[in-house]
């Protein structure tokens, strides 16, 4: 060996003394420790060596090497923390920095395909508190204190009369109250009710809807829930309207559409029944034009509402409605 193992490493570290960039250095380190550097040579020479003296050898060699190898790795990352420091230096070789990209919650997603839909057909949006008395609630939409269709909801009272509001309905009063007919509006929002399962949640998202005019029949309100299940489903997507029972609609129906995953031949996700309730609706009852003060000899009107979250998860095919408020990225990143 011309060279020995001391003699190696301190040329090595002279050399790196002198490098001023980062190349050099990254050359430096393949002329010493490359496959076919001189410390990787001393070690593969070590064999040529006399048996006694081969450990202590290379015992030495493999102590250089890692002092090498950490003096060039140092040596590398302070220049990289420098030319970081300092403002005036672009490294026009790093690569861009992707830019995050956000998306919208499918309920968003879903609220705006519904808005977009109504307002077409010449619905107003109108919004109001969350926080409602219970006059607005129950009372002026035909629901008096004892009657039986409040245990059809789960309320989160706050007092007596103070209340989460169950349902988006109340916009329909608090509208009609300021405004005289034609009213034709959508009323969406958040509401609240007592209840967790695979299919409820103690929060979800309402849209009702509501026309008053001349000449309104169940025909009008026909016409536009086809419209509407045409647009957010298919066309091929066909209603059925089965008798049903609301205080503040008479009279009412339940509206089910085709099972949008058999079309019809039963699953499931139907329970083999080939359809899927998605929406409440009917005429709205005279008893309430009444309390607001309009003509019921005159107008008359139609109101449906429906679950933002239940149509979401028709049209994309989930079976758990947590999974919209679980915030699992994995999940929103689907939409
Ligand atoms: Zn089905």
């Amino acid at each position: 060996m011309e060279k020995t193992i001391e003699q190696i490493k301190e040329e090595a570290l002279d050399e790196l003394k002198t490098a001023s960039d980062i190349e050099t250095i990254k050359a430096l380190s393949v002329l010493y420790l490359g496959r076919k550097g001189l410390v990787t040579q001393f070690l593969r020479d070590i064999s040529k060596l006399p048996q006694e003296k081969r450990p202590g050898a290379g015992k030495q060699a493999n102590k250089v090497k890692k002092i090498l190898d950490t003096a060039f790795k140092e040596a590398i990352e302070l220049l990289k923390k420098e030319a970081a420091e300092t403002d005036d230096h672009i490294d026009v070789s790093l690569p861009g920095r992707a830019v995050a990209q956000g998306s919208l919650h499918p309920i968003t997603q879903i609220n705006r395909q519904i808005f977009e839909i109504f307002t077409k057909l010449g619905f107003d949006i109108a919004e109001g508190p969350e926080v409602e008395t219970d006059y607005y609630n129950f009372e002026a939409l035909n629901i008096p204190k004892n009657h039986p269709a409040r245990d059809m909801q789960d309320t989160f009272y706050i007092s007596d009369n103070i209340i989460l509001r169950t349902q988006t309905s109340p916009m329909q009063v608090r509208v009609m109250e300021k405004q005289k007919p034609p009213v034709r509006i959508i009323a969406p929002g958040k509401v609240y009710r007592c209840d967790s399962d695979l299919t409820h949640t103690p929060m979800f998202h309402q849209v009702e809807g509501l026309l008053v005019d001349e000449n309104i029949s169940f025909g009008d309100l026909k016409g536009i829930l086809n419209t509407f299940i045409h647009q957010i489903f298919d066309t091929q997507t066909s209603l059925r309207f089965r008798p049903s029972f609301f205080p503040f609609t008479e009279p009412s129906a339940e509206v089910d559409i085709l099972c949008v995953i058999c079309r019809g031949k039963g699953c499931r996700v139907c329970s083999h029944t080939g359809w899927l309730e998605v929406l409440g609706c009917g005429m709205v009852h005279p008893v309430i034009f009444e309390n607001i003060g309009y003509d019921t000899s005159r107008y008359t009107g139609f109101a449906f509402g429906m679950g933002v979250e239940r149509i979401a998860m028709l049209k994309y095919g989930i079976d758990d409605i947590r999974k919209f408020f679980e915030n699992d990225l994995r999940f929103l990143r689907q939409f």
